[in-house]
Order: structure tokens, then C-alpha cells, then sequence
């Protein structure tokens, strides 16, 4: 399969309904651009990647390689997380800021972090310096692959079990 991400994802979806309500207006899946953005925002001159942790080796618990062919896995979402990499730069380039927003952003704090995700969100269209968000951020610069421990709680405050989705 060559496809790696699929249209229409529920955070993205989400993602959408989010800034809609908050008045940003956007445009999807610009083809045009590196990596074909989920979501560009021409006013902002920002493009945002909604990003499965499974699928872009996020540094989180969903990042996790799978126990069976592990090194078949291993090089094929390195491979995508390269690609990755390229695109933000590319875009950079050419003068667009990139955000991404991490699937798990949206599963840590329930309507918390829908209002988190946003308003970070927000943050970064009007900050005219920054050239990079990731929501959320990343734990260390250069994740360790075969950590299965989440770091993405560290420093904040922690949640109880039951409220965590499976
Ligand atoms: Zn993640």
C-alpha cells in the first residue's frame, strides 16, 4: 500500500469543526503544496498536518512499533516520518509555517483539549516568528524508538485513570 495517511480522519474532522467555530476559515488537502497539507489556513499563510502517532512514529505511546516484523515496520514509518520532515521544510521555504497536531492531542483531557489544541492553535496563526508547532510537543528532540514509556504526561498535571480513553 502506498497510501499512508487517509482523508477525512477523525482528528481532523474535529480539527476542522474546532477552528470553524472560532471563525478561522481554510482551505483542505492543498495538492499544490509539500506533503498536501490537511488543512491551510491562506490568511496565516500555515498549513497543518492532523497526524496519526501510529503512522508518523509520534514519541508517544500510540508511537509505538508493533511486536511482529518489527524491523519491516521500523523502516517503513522511518521512511515516513523522513518524508515528513521534508515536507516541513519544504514549506518553510517557500515561506509556510506548519503546525502538527498529534491524533493523541485530542484523547489526553477530553473538552480540555479541544480548548488546548485551539488555543494553541490560535497562538501560533498570529505569532509571525515561529515556524513549527507540534501539539503536543515532542518529549525530546530526538525520540528514542524503543522507549514504550509515555513521556508526553511529564510536568503536567496528571489525570485520573478512569479519564484516560482506551
Ligand atoms: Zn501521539
Amino acid at each position: 500500500m502506498s497510501r499512508v495517511r487517509s482523508k477525512d480522519t477523525k482528528p481532523e474532522v474535529l480539527l476542522r469543526k474546532l477552528l470553524f467555530r472560532k471563525g478561522f476559515r481554510f482551505r483542505l488537502h492543498r495538492k499544490k503544496l509539500p506533503g498536501t497539507p490537511d488543512i491551510v489556513l491562506p490568511k496565516f499563510r500555515t498549513a497543518i498536518f492532523v497526524h496519526g502517532c501510529f503512522w508518523h512514529l509520534h514519541d508517544c505511546k500510540r508511537g509505538t512499533l508493533p511486536e511482529t516484523r518489527r524491523e519491516w515496520w521500523k523502516s517503513k514509518l522511518e521512511k515516513n516520518r523522513e518524508r515528513d520532515r521534508k515536507n516541513f521544510l519544504l514549506l518553510n521555504e517557500i515561506g509556510w509555517r506548519v503546525a502538527v497536531v498529534w491524533e493523541c492531542a485530542f484523547r489526553k483531557h477530553g473538552q480540555d483539549s479541544k480548548e488546548h489544541v485551539i488555543s494553541e492553535l490560535s497562538l501560533f496563526f498570529r505569532s509571525k516568528d515561529l515556524l513549527f508547532l507540534e501539539i503536543p510537543p515532542a518529549a525530546n528532540a530526538t525520540p528514542n524508538l524503543d522507549s514504550t514509556e509515555e513521556k508526553e504526561n511529564s510536568g503536567e498535571e496528571k489525570e485520573p485513570m478512569a479519564e484516560i480513553p482506551k
